[in-house]
């Protein structure tokens, strides 16, 4: 359920926060801290991640929940085994914080940044971008690690009978660049198109 009570200054050093008025989620630039209103005044350390890619639309940044954790995976299959056990290893998971790419694009572009931890880079500097709000409230994390993994994993043998449990160790909340160009969006880390993403306005 959401907090009525919507702070407007930083509770550690007292400067503005920012967030639409629909946000989950209220940030601190000067902290690097996020809060999430259901769960205030307990912030997430605050991720702004460097694009990789020369701007040449409109910027924003869309929020993203880090997701720093461990799996296991078990299985009487060997063969199946063997397989999973050559995947290459998944980094944090980036799950969106947002409405819109969910169901669209979304698994696919959490495991591409897992794949590709080494191009997610923290910038020291924040750009004056739009930001988009969140939406999604940090629940059900572990569940949903689980079955980012289970669907890696699906992709290179059937998981009937496979067990996978996945712990989530620390969470961030981190903020990564994107362009809009007249009807089409791109993220600036690895330069994907969201071809079905054309209603998608970033928050004013
Ligand atoms: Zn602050």
């Amino acid at each position: 359920m959401k907090n009525l009570f919507i702070p407007v200054k930083c509770n550690r050093c007292g400067n503005e926060l920012k967030g639409g008025k629909n946000s989950e989620v209220y940030l601190c630039f000067n902290c690097r801290l996020a809060f999430v209103m259901a769960s205030y005044p307990s912030s997430l350390p605050l991720n702004i991640i460097k694009e990789n890619f020369k701007v040449t639309g409109t910027p924003f940044y869309a929020p993203f929940y880090k997701m720093v954790g461990e799996f296991s995976i078990k299985t009487d299959d060997k063969k199946k085994m063997d397989t999973f056990s050559h995947l290459k290893t998944l980094g944090p998971l980036y799950y969106g914080a947002f409405y819109n790419l969910k169901g669209l694009y979304y698994d696919d572009l959490t495991v591409k940044y897992a794949l590709n931890e080494d191009k997610i880079i923290e910038s020291d500097e924040v750009k004056n971008y739009k930001l988009v709000d969140a939406f999604i409230t940090p629940e059900n994390l572990e569940t949903i690690g689980r079955l980012i993994y289970l669907s890696y994993f699906d992709k290179s043998a059937d998981i009937t009978g496979v067990d996978v449990k996945y712990k989530l160790n620390s969470l961030f909340y981190a903020l990564i660049p994107f362009e809009k160009n007249d009807n089409h969006l791109k993220e600036l880390i690895l330069g994907n198109s969201l071809v079905n993403s054309i209603t998608f306005q970033p928050d004013e």
